[in-house]
């Protein structure tokens, strides 16, 4: 994708590929406090070098559009819930669902929780460093008494959502691991997290006849069986990563790394 910067008036900048603010920078072994978000984590996840240059070297990513469509459907769900929230009633879906001991979680911190630059958040064993996430909501359990992760998801996907395709979906990993995220962090902050939690996946709908100016979207419940077990292990090594002066290698599936590679060689070839 192509994306070029450009200021608040829409006049292309030069591009420096830096960011400026330094408290996103990391210093090795700094004595300072340093958040890391869900996200920059799941980026460690995915490419530990792509992490290090970001978090330690001070890369910045190319900017990306914002998924305004996406977020709409959340903000819209959210006033549902909150509604809910307010009566203490089980939402039309979890109706739907049986699932009517199921209710939205009152908490005086919730929008707090709902700020994605704030967000839960716990602290790495002992380490001056934090993990943190904004969630979309929490739900409670009032049989256990268990707090439910759950996320918000948007798509047009041309098949019926089923449970099992959604979870097996090449591009649904990363949303597993963000409700594991989120469950391991409110269980370091000292809650009951439920072993389940869902996606509520909203499917626009490609049936109609037109568009007429609305959407339709199929609303289904996914429940995800949540594991905790492999999460410490990946912080440890996210930790040595920070804290290395080497950096790591280059994942050999990535298209972007190709693609600069590639772009040096052919730069170097007409020099
Ligand atoms: S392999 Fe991809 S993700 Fe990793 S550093 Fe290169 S561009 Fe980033």
């Amino acid at each position: 994708m192509i994306s070029l910067k450009r200021n608040n008036k829409g006049d292309f900048v030069q591009a420096s590929g830096l960011r400026t603010r330094k408290n996103t920078i990391y210093q090795a072994n700094q004595a300072e406090i340093f958040r890391i978000s869900r996200s920059k984590f799941n980026d460690f996840l995915n490419c530990p070098k792509c992490f290090y240059l970001d978090r330690v070297k001070g890369l910045k990513a190319p900017d990306m559009p914002g998924w305004t469509l996406n977020s709409t459907v959340d903000e819209l769900l959210k006033k549902e819930f909150d509604k809910s929230r307010a009566e203490q009633k089980p939402h039309r879906i979890l109706q739907r669902y049986g699932l009517e001991h199921i209710i939205p979680y009152q908490h005086p911190e919730l929008d707090i929780w709902r700020d994605s630059f704030k967000g839960i958040e716990c602290q790495i064993f002992d380490t001056n460093l934090y993990l943190f996430g904004g969630i979309d909501d929490i739900w409670l359990n009032t049989v256990t008494n268990e707090l439910i992760v759950l996320d918000y998801k948007s798509q047009a996907d041309k098949y019926p959502v089923t449970t099992e395709r959604y979870l097996n979906g090449i591009y649904h990993q990363g949303y597993k691991i963000q409700l594991e995220i989120y469950a391991y962090i409110l269980k370091k902050m000292g809650f009951a997290v439920s072993n389940i939690g869902y996606f509520y996946v909203c499917n626009a709908s490609k049936s109609m006849d037109g568009f007429h100016g609305s959407l339709l979207f199929e609303e289904t419940l996914v429940p995800y069986k949540i594991q905790l077990d492999w999460i410490e292990g990946k912080l440890e090594e996210m930790l040595q990563t920070l804290n290395s002066e080497n950096i790591p290698k280059s994942h050999f599936a990535c298209q972007n790394c190709a693609f600069n590679q590639e772009q040096m060689r052919i730069e170097q070839e007409y020099q």
